[in-house]
């Protein structure tokens, strides 16, 4: 789950990491009146939205005037803000961070990520901040450190002064540095953060190490441990369709195709997706059923996936281990009554109770196409759709 970045400022500076001021705004008029509380004569209007990259797609403005600031809020407010993260359809920007503009002398990236395979939280630092950190992988491979945290111990001063070594810093900052090394992880640590990116972290002019940016992730796992960061979850910010399927317990993730796909185990929906488009198809969602899925599940998942009104075709492709075929098509069948459903559905079942799983689709008299082999049931659905929309165009 991600939060917005003054929410992430706001944890941070309770660890000990130097942060603007800023404050919140939803208008024009609060974003001016919000400078007005604040010190200096210049500052930075930030759109608030669930993505990076804001800067260049004009949602980070620096302002020196009241007309300045009232203008940069009516220009973001109310607008879907496309970045290079969000997709086409961008993300609605409904609230502003206001905040004192800093003297900025260096930019540094500082990032804190889980690494699965090393079951550890792994620091990544360069000292070429600013630019994105595949950007920097790309261009300036070389400055990149890493470092990593053994969790029986925690993040140690000493590792976090190599880590501000390493960044070249002065030996006058190296004390500041280590200090918003250790608020970090000891924040990724209390709060079962699943990732930290301070973006650019900077040396101000006057020599004080600041976190302009801040993008923090929660393992969703963990939220039921934080009831108050849970609180923080805005809906705006997610896709309808997945926010949909996730408070239903489904797994699920919307595309941008029309082929709506039902499917178990992650693997098998991965395959499924890419022999869709082997079959010159167009996926509309990633959507795993999971084990043991009962027909009532099943009812669910067509509810996430016709959710998206671009889908026109659905295929159901089920290896059945711990899941029963029969369930399945029990399910499908009371899809398609109680949904009212006309496009053209294909069916592919396989393992656990598949006989009758089929005989039950074939004795259910309704318009239901089966296939034996997933290549057979892709092949299907996408003539079938195809079929459907010339129809549908002819008419
Ligand atoms: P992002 O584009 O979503 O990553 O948003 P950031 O908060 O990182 O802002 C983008 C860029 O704007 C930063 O990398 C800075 O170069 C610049 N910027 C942000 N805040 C300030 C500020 O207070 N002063 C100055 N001079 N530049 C800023
Ligand atoms: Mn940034």
């Amino acid at each position: 789950m991600d939060i917005h970045e003054y929410q992430a400022k706001e944890m941070l500076k309770q660890f000990g990491v130097n942060v603007p001021r800023g404050g919140i705004a939803y208008s024009p008029e609060q974003a001016v009146y919000r400078s007005s509380e604040l010190s200096g004569d210049r500052f930075v209007v930030k759109a608030q939205i669930h993505s990076g990259a804001r800067g260049k797609a004009g949602g980070v403005k620096l302002c020196s005037t009241e007309d300045e600031i009232a203008e940069a809020a009516q220009w973001m407010l109310g607008r879907r803000l496309v970045t290079h993260q969000t997709g086409p359809q961008g993300k609605l920007v409904n609230r502003l961070y206001i905040e004192e503009a800093t003297d900025i002398a260096q930019e540094i990236y500082l990032g804190f990520v889980m690494d699965r395979k090393l079951e550890r939280v792994v620091v990544v630092a360069s000292a070429e901040g600013g630019m994105e950190i595949e950007e920097i992988a790309e261009n300036e491979p070389d400055s990149i450190i890493r470092s990593v945290v053994d969790p029986a111990v925690g993040m140690q001063a000493f590792q976090a002064r190599e880590i501000a070594f390493s960044l070249g810093l002065e030996a006058s900052l190296i004390a500041q540095a280590s200090k918003t090394i250790m608020g970090c992880y000891k924040m990724i640590e209390e709060t079962d953060a699943a990732m930290l990116e301070i973006n650019p972290l900077v040396v101000t002019g006057g020599g004080e190490i600041m976190a302009l940016d801040a993008k923090v992730s929660f393992d969703p796992n963990a939220l039921f441990r934080h009831p108050k960061i849970s609180e923080l979850r805005d809906k705006s910010q997610e896709d309808p369709r997945e926010t949909f399927a996730s408070d239903r317990g489904l797994n699920y993730i919307g595309l941008e195709g029309n082929i709506g796909c039902i499917v178990n185990g992650a693997g098998l929906a991965m395959a499924t997706l890419d022999v869709i488009k082997m079959a010159g198809g167009e996926p509309a969602n990633f959507l795993d059923v999971g084990g043991g899925a009962s027909p009532e599940r099943v009812l669910k998942s067509f509810k996430a996936v016709l959710n998206d009104k671009n889908v026109e075709a659905i295929l159901v492709n089920i290896f059945a281990g711990i899941n029963r075929c029969d369930w399945i098509a029990e399910g499908v069948i009371m899809a398609v009554k109680e949904l009212d459903l006309e496009m053209p559905l294909v069916v592919r079942l396989s393992g656990t109770n598949v006989e009758e799983g089929r005989k039950i689709i074939a004795e259910s008299g309704l318009n239901i196409a089966t296939a034996e082999t997933l290549a057979e049931a892709a092949e299907l659905v996408v003539a079938a759709w195809r079929n459907s929309t010339q129809l549908a165009e002819a008419s």
